[in-house]
């Protein structure tokens, strides 16, 4: 495995591979992030990840700094799993002085995590579009556990025609249901406890609609219900929109809908979501 922190030498060594499946990360991987290298591994001839925490796509008052990282322990889990190329570059490495452009997506990156975190996916879909640039992967692998994320980078592909596939993989959970997140370290263990009202929720919803509800508002409120019943918990949005528009539904359709939702335990902002088919 190669651990790489400069653009020219990572262009250097890709060149030595065809095929080649990225997968983007900030570090502090867990089970979440290893289940796509291994997706990757399955699927392409080669594999390169990236940690790198991106600084655009956090907000002023947000956790950039106090982001939890251990380069020594990733680097461990990336090289069990067989992955070839790793791409650690510096903030100044990817936004040297002087940086200037960015790719802003519009449409689906106005709502929910879009709404709540104002210039959060026009750092994302910059920093995609760059890492895109620099590995040119045959295919990208991103987790469902971030599913606008998953909406506004097929459609960054579409628009600029980048010849790159996106795969998204399953969510990963614990064994109570709380979706694998980096940020669940920030928890305490009352906070904890506490944070599997996301995945009730969801499921409770999930539940409903899967016995033929198809009023949105009532999916909704189904979630809302639950979350009110969890005195640690700060409801930021609950969502059951059109998977591909991201707008909010009425009743659901054929399209089937994205239910997700957004939720403070204390200082910790938490987001989980489920696919309804
Ligand atoms: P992050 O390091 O949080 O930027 O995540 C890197 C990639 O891992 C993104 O595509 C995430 O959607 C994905 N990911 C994060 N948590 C999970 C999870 N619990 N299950 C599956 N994929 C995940």
């Amino acid at each position: 495995m190669e651990i790489i922190d400069t653009i020219a030498a990572f262009r250097q060594a890709r060149a030595r591979f065809g095929e080649l499946g990225l997968v983007p990360t900030m570090g502090y991987l867990h089970a979440g992030h290893l289940s796509l290298v291994r997706r990757a591994k399955a699927e392409c001839g080669a594999v390169a990840t990236s940690i790198f925490v991106n600084p655009t796509q956090f907000g002023p008052n947000e956790d950039l700094e106090r982001y939890p990282r251990d380069m020594e322990r990733d680097l461990a889990l990336l090289r069990a799993e067989g992955v070839d190329l790793v791409f650690a570059p510096a903030a100044a490495e990817i936004y040297p002085q002087g940086f200037n452009t960015f790719i802003d997506v519009g449409g689906v990156t106005e709502m929910l995590e879009g709404a709540a975190r104002p210039g959060h996916f026009r750092g994302v879909a910059t920093v995609v579009c760059k890492l895109f640039m620099i590995v040119q992967p045959t295919r990208a692998y991103f987790g469902q556990k971030d599913a606008q994320q998953t909406v506004v980078v097929s459609k960054m592909i579409r628009d600029l025609n980048l010849p790159v596939e996106v795969v998204v993989c399953p969510t990963v959970r614990e064994p109570d249901g709380l979706a694998l997140s980096s940020r669940n370290t920030y928890l305490t263990p009352e906070q904890r406890q506490a944070a599997t009202v996301l995945s009730r929720a969801l499921t409770a919803a999930q539940r409903r609609y899967e016995q033929g509800e198809r009023n949105a508002e009532t999916l909704r409120e189904a979630m809302h219900s639950l979350l009110a019943a969890e005195p640690l918990a700060q409801v930021e949005y609950v969502s059951a929109a059109d998977p591909l528009t991201l707008h909010e539904l009425e009743v659901v359709g054929p399209r089937g809908a994205l239910l997700s939702l957004a939720v403070r335990i204390g200082a910790t902002r938490l987001i989980d979501n489920v696919a309804l088919e």
